[in-house]
């Protein structure tokens, strides 16, 4: 910014200089030459005329009887003209009017003088000089001579200051330097003061340029130094607005996409070209723990899973720009799908991995197997027996008639076994269709609950079981009537089925706010700890020594159950044993919505 100034600025004043250095010296030099020119030309002609009246003078005058009175003429000559007078003859001065008579034997040979030995050669001679005598330009003019007064041959010669004129040059030519200085000086001064505001408005210009450039968008150039600088503030501004709404615009893009990121289900990693985590969403951090001190780490580092570094890799290594996906374990039991997309951006080849999480569909699929697993399990074992007996009855019929009776009783047996097993799989299977679009409507679940004890009232007296009904009035709940009697009659049915004989099973209902709870107790053997869940899975039963109950059970009725509760938006548990003493006892309980809290369609 200074250097700008200061060469700026230096150059004005150079140039100013330079404009008054070229105006004037060719003028001064040019009138000098001129002045000192014509100055010569008239003293060498003052000189010639000088010479010629001084002979002529001489040649008038009587024969001088010594040198002394030639010295005494010549110093009075001098004194009236003002001319310096010398005879010289053969190079040996004999008179001078500026030298007195006794010093004038002392003089040097003037033998070798220009003038002289031009005057002695051809008559005349003249030459300018400096005179060390008189310190200054004297002109010399010199002319040889024979025969007047009295005098032997030699040579006359005249000197004469060039001018008076001359020195009055000098001194004024000293002046005019002078002069001429100090208008350098002036000049520069003047160029400095005029230079001061404008060099500071570009200033300050710059300096706003400067900050906008550096990112301070908002700033504008308000001083402007001179007319012809307006454009350029102008769009100096103009272009700090258009960086500042497209910074504006960017930075809306930029939160519109990272909420978009961060919203995401999916969690995204991004690496950079060289295959190192720089960005990661919400979701992954929920996905893998800890990976938000990862950044800058390798996949494998971040994620200890080598097939996930490989499958990267591989991406990294290959030239293409189709992406790939591979399916990921984690050891406790997550399973996630990871998409594999490459981009190019200015440092190479980068990937963006998105990680689905397909835990939920891969456990679905996983029961899926298992319940066809288990159903053809199932169906096999007492298919199995069915066919034994048939086959043996064919191939070699029972003697007795007793003994033909009985494989026809288990063959029956397995029949109805089946039987009942395909029926709870359609009531399954329709409790989960049904279960969508189930409607609900307000039910007397109390007088749902009566009807199937009253069910029940024939079994119980078979095995001599006290029904103890505990619900007085009505319990109206939001539900599907057949859905609810399919609930009750089979937590009827489990109590009944494992209570063993003289015991009691009570059933009881609590309206509360907004929910009812219904409660099937018995004094059966009770529900171990761990199969409180499980007891509610397809297919699961509970297996004990001697339990004859298991024919006929096909560990589904608790799952149509808790199926059936649930798509009424409420819940099933079991509490179990109810003695401490005797660890025995279950007690099934299920909350059901109650009008006030829900009324429409789930
Ligand atoms: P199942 O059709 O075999 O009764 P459930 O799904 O109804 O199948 O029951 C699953 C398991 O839960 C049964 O094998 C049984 O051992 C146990 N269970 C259910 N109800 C009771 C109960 N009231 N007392 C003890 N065990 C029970």
């Amino acid at each position: 910014m200074n250097g700008m100034r200061s060469s700026l600025r230096k150059r004005l004043v150079l140039g100013t200089w330079l404009l008054l250095l070229m105006a004037l010296a060719p003028p001064f030099v040019y009138f000098d030459r001129t002045i000192r020119e014509d100055m010569l030309e008239e003293a060498r002609k003052r000189a010639t005329e000088t010479l010629s009246s001084t002979q002529w003078v001489l040649s008038r005058h009587a024969p001088f009887g010594s040198e002394d009175a030639l010295e005494a003429w010549a110093v009075e000559y001098a004194r009236h003209t003002g001319v310096r007078f010398t005879y010289i003859v053969d190079g040996k001065v004999m008179a001078d009017s500026d030298v007195p008579a006794e010093r004038v034997h002392l003089m040097d040979d003037h033998g070798g003088r220009p003038e002289v030995v031009a005057a002695s050669r051809g008559g005349s001679g003249m030459e300018v000089r400096y005179s060390t005598t008189l310190r200054k330009d004297l002109v010399y003019a010199a002319l040889r001579v024979e025969g007047i007064a009295g005098l032997p041959a030699g040579v006359i010669r005249v000197a004469l200051p060039v001018s008076e004129v001359r020195d009055r040059i000098d001194s004024m030519e000293t002046g005019l330097l002078w002069a001429f200085i100090f208008s350098l000086l002036a000049s520069g001064g003047l160029g400095f003061l005029v230079t001061r505001p404008f060099l500071g408005g570009i200033e300050s210009m710059a300096r706003a340029a400067q900050a906008i450039g550096q990112g301070d968008y908002g700033r504008r150039i308000r001083d402007i130094p001179g007319r012809e600088l307006r454009p350029l503030a102008h769009a100096i501004n103009g272009m700090a607005h258009n960086i500042e709404r497209h910074l504006a615009v960017l930075e809306e893009q930029k939160g519109r996409l990272e909420a978009v990121f961060n919203g995401m289900r999916e969690g995204v990693m991004v690496l950079d070209a060289e295959g190192r985590i720089t960005t990661i969403n919400r979701a992954l951090t929920t996905m893998f723990e800890g990976i938000v001190s990862k950044i800058g780490r390798t996949p494998l580092e971040a994620t200890m899973k080598p097939e996930l570094q490989r499958a990267v890799d591989d991406l990294r290594a290959k030239d293409t720009t189709e992406g790939r996906a591979i399916m990921l374990e984690l050891s406790d039991g997550r399973a996630f799908e990871v998409n594999l997309v490459p981009f190019f951006d200015e440092a190479g080849r980068c990937v963006v991995l998105v990680f689905h999480d397909v835990s939920e569909r891969e456990k679905l699929e996983r029961i899926r197997r298992d319940f066809v697993a288990n159903v053809s399990h199932e169906l096999k074992t007492p298919l199995t027996s069915i066919k034994g007996y048939a086959e043996t009855l064919l191939e070699s019929p029972p003697a007795s008639c007793e003994q033909a009776g009985a494989f026809m009783r288990t063959i029956l047996k397995n029949a109805n076994h089946m039987t009942k097993m395909v029926n709870s799989l359609l009531v399954l299977a329709r409790s989960e269709h049904k279960g969508e679009k189930r409607v609900l409507a307000e039910v007397d679940a109390a007088e749902v609950l009566r009807q199937t004890l009253r069910e029940f009232q024939p079994v119980a007296r078979r095995k001599a079981i006290e029904l103890v009904c505990e619900v007085e009035g009505a319990v109206t709940v939001m539900a599907d009537r057949d859905g609810l009697g399919e609930v009750f009659r089979n937590l009827m049915d489990n109590a009944m089925k494992y209570s063993p004989e003289g015991t009691r099973v009570s059933v009881s209902a609590r309206p509360g706010a907004g929910v009812a709870t219904f409660c099937f107790r018995d004094e059966g053997p009770g529900i171990p700890e761990n199969s409180k869940e499980r007891i509610f899975e397809r297919f699961y039963r509970i297996e004990r020594e001697g339990d004859t109950s298991k024919e006929g059970s096909a560990g589904l009725g608790l799952a149509i159950c808790r199926r059936i509760v649930r798509s009424h938006g409420g819940e099933i548990w079991v509490e179990s044993p109810l003695d401490p003493a005797t660890r025995r006892g279950a007690a099934f309980f299920i909350t059901l919505n109650t009008p006030r809290a829900r009324v429409g369609v789930v």
